[in-house]
């Protein structure tokens, strides 16, 4: 491939163009900085009086091309292109639309000047792919903006807008659409100026107070837990602070180098190309037209339904909930009005903002409004009887062709859609609370569910901003079938000489942002109890524990003991408790090392997931693996417990679940069929081998 295909060559008078273009969004690839080299060696011999560097398509540039990590690296480097911008005769100009992300931002710091349509986003994400800006943006951000600045905007990765940038002072102007003719005119206008290259500015940075930038550095990578980038991309712009311009880019190569080829950065970087990987729909046949939803009713106004229909206000869609009472109608609206407001109050949200969503959010008490509805969720109480009444009901209200979805978490959508004269229309849409928070969306195909139902639960979860997945009919369905495949273990780790703490210290040291037992008490204990009582199950601990009326933090006592500030401590009571059931149970404690413990928390997942992947519930691993870093918890740093277990390796897996099997004497961890094959394969959930003929 040639690269005139990449960068394409323009002239308006003495003002030359390169335009980027390598769909979707003009990563930086071999052919790309070739591209740009030799388009500016064209135009500084054709007599440019300045250069306008822009993007082809949806946007500047997203940033490197992550698919040539690892791989040799083609000439010219970003570092080389970015030196020959810097040393180039006449000024180079950014034309910045849509966004310019990582090495995308980095090549538009790299030039002269920087101009940005309102729209436009500029960041450098690299922090949450585990690694740091490895082209310089550590070290020119902090000279154009400050070190505190630059830090915020690297080590959070987030991006800013074109407003912010210019007031921070890495943007040098605004213009208006069409963006190349008006930045082909400032061009012109500033070509005889004379431009301070950011590798040349000292007076954001001469003289910085370093004990303030480590305090504001130490509060960041706080948040960050156990995740290594952020702790990267704080030496490498301290270094901006302390080392001249060409020792601060070696600082910032090493930490490059170190952190994209450790762990931490390969299970980023799966999670995110994951991300979008898991949203496709394998089987899902091209021509299938998805419904445009431009009006939704959300059947509910709990928890759950008063998030759910924010989605759709959040995103200027609108959404009208259906109550029982106008009582309880007015309360669901007001949990959506003080869920914004806490937004206004934290300055996350302008006033103005708020009017505009609170606009497309509607009340009814009246299921008639269903009639002009383009989609309809259900998220009324957990019944089956109430659920099948509300869809019947549902079935003759909705026009022909519209979706009927349910948010239920346990029921089989299969029985809800018997009620309908509609089955292939009816969907599960499982969000997770917060429903106007959690990404994750299960999207669940029941029996009869049709393409254009699939497409279009699909399609919506998208425009609401959130991931949906799509999973099979089962109970649990995805997230909460493997996380219950757990509690059996945490109940024998109690019995066998765990605490609550020792278990939950485990699991947060691994990252998770709340060990089980906490999130129990979160969620309230009495639940879990109600489910066991219908179920006819029982789990010793746990029923013990309630039993004394314990049922987490709306009693201020559950596995643990709660101050009035909702901070947890052990509390003596808890352990009386276990020692007491442990001894009626004859059971011997012993101490319990942490790795055990992980083992047992993790490998029961595992192994339900593998089982998960053989009905076909789930159609990949990397499915798994998305629904557990967005809806539960899991640290994306980790990469989700099929990725954590192909880093084992599957014949690890498979030993270290017979073993537990036969330890534990938990049927359930019997290796699973598709474990005991890939082992015997040499294969991993992410690369299955073929098996040998
Ligand atoms: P909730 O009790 O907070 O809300 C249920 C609401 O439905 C109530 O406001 C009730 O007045 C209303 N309602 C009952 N019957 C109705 C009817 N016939 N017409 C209109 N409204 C009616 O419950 P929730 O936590 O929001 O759960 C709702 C659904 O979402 C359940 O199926 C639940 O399993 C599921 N879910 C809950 C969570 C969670 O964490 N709470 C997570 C995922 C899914």
């Amino acid at each position: 491939m040639t690269e005139e295909r990449f960068v394409e060559h323009a002239r308006d008078g003495d003002i030359h163009i390169l335009r980027i273009g390598n769909p979707p969004v003009n990563t930086l690839r071999t052919g790309v900085r070739e591209g740009l080299h030799k388009g500016i060696q064209a135009a500084l011999k054709e007599g440019a009086r300045a250069i306008v560097l822009i993007g082809d398509g949806r946007m500047f540039s997203a940033g490197a091309e992550m698919t040539e990590f690892g791989k040799p690296r083609q000439p010219p480097s970003l570092p080389e292109v970015f030196d020959e911008i810097e040393y180039c005769k006449v000024p180079v100009v950014a034309a910045i639309h849509g966004s310019a992300l990582g090495g995308g931002l980095e090549l538009a710091l790299a030039c002269h000047a920087r101009v940005a349509l309102t729209s436009a986003q500029l960041g450098l994400p690299e922090v949450k792919r585990g690694f740091v800006p490895g082209a310089g943006g550590t070290q020119r951000l902090p000279r154009l903006i400050g070190g505190e600045a630059a830090l915020k905007i690297i080590v959070t990765g987030e991006p800013v807008s074109a407003a912010e940038a210019l007031k921070l002072g890495f943007l040098d102007a605004i213009v208006d659409d069409p963006l190349e003719a008006s930045a082909v005119a400032w061009a012109r206008q500033h070509a005889g100026d004379s431009f301070t290259l950011a590798r040349k500015r000292e007076d954001k940075i001469h003289g910085a107070d370093l004990a303030a930038f480590d305090a504001a550095a130490a509060a960041l990578v706080k948040r960050a837990r156990g995740q290594e980038s952020p702790k990267g991309c704080v030496t490498a712009v301290r270094a901006a602070l302390t080392h001249p311009f060409d020792e601060g880019l070696n600082i910032e190569r090493e930490q490059f180098q170190r952190l994209v080829a450790g762990e931490q950065s390969i299970a980023l970087r799966h999670i995110f190309f994951g991300e979008r990987e898991a949203q496709r729909v394998l089987d899902l046949p091209a021509d299938t037209k998805p419904t445009t939803v431009n009006n939704a009713v959300v059947i509910g106004g709990g928890t759950m339904g008063g998030g759910i229909a924010m989605n759709f206000a959040n995103n200027y869609i609108p959404v009208t909930i259906v109550e029982t009472s106008q009582e309880a109608l007015a309360k669901g609206l007001e949990r959506c009005e003080a869920n914004w407001q806490r937004s206004i109050k934290s300055g996350r949200m302008s006033q103005a903002e708020y009017d505009k969503r609170r606009s497309f959010l509607k009340g009814s008490t009246s299921l008639d409004v269903v009639k002009e509805a383009d989609l309809v969720i259900e998220a009324v109480f957990e019944n089956m009887e109430v659920k099948k009444e509300i869809f019947a009901k549902l079935d003759k209200l909705a026009r022909p062709g519209v979706v009927l979805a349910s948010n239920t978490s346990t029921l089989s959508i299969d029985e809800i859609a018997s009620a309908t004269s509609r089955p292939e229309l009816v969907v599960g849409m499982h969000f997770f609370s917060p429903a106007n928070v959690m990404r994750l969306l299960e999207n669940v195909r029941g029996a009869k569910t049709n393409y254009a139902a699939i497409a279009t639960a699909t399609d919506v979860g998208k425009r609401i901003g959130k991931l949906p997945v799509l999973v099979g009919n089962c109970d649990g369905f995805v997230g909460n079938r493997m996380t219950g495949k757990r509690t059996p273990q945490v109940e024998k780790l109690l019995l066998e000489g765990c605490l609550p703490q020792d278990i939950d210290r485990v699991m947060e040291a691994y990252g998770m942002a709340m060990g089980p037992l906490a999130t129990g008490d979160l969620a309230g204990l009495d639940i879990g109890a109600a489910v066991r009582k219908a179920r006819g199950t029982v789990a010793p601990m746990a029923d013990a524990i309630v039993a004394r009326g314990r049922f987490g933090q709306k009693t201020s006592k559950g596995w643990y003991m709660y101050d009035e500030k909702r901070t947890r401590q052990p509390d003596p009571e808890v352990e009386a408790i276990i020692l007491e059931v442990a001894e009626k149970m004859q059971v011997r404690r012993r101490k319990i090392d942490d790795q055990e413990i992980l083992e047992r928390m993790l490998l029961p997942m595992v192994n339900e997931g593998a089982r998960i992947l053989e009905e076909g519930v789930a159609a990949r691993a990397i499915d798994i693996d998305v629904i557990f870093c967005n809806g539960f918890g899991w640290p994306a740093w980790r990469g989700g417990p099929m990725f954590w277990a192909d880093r084992m390796g599957l014949k690890a897996v498979r030993d270290r679940l017979a073993h537990y099997a036969e330890a534990t004497k938990d049927p359930n961890l019997k290796p699973a069929a598709l474990i005991e094959q890939l082992a015997a394969d040499g294969g991993s959930f992410a690369h299955p081998a073929k098996r040998a003929a």
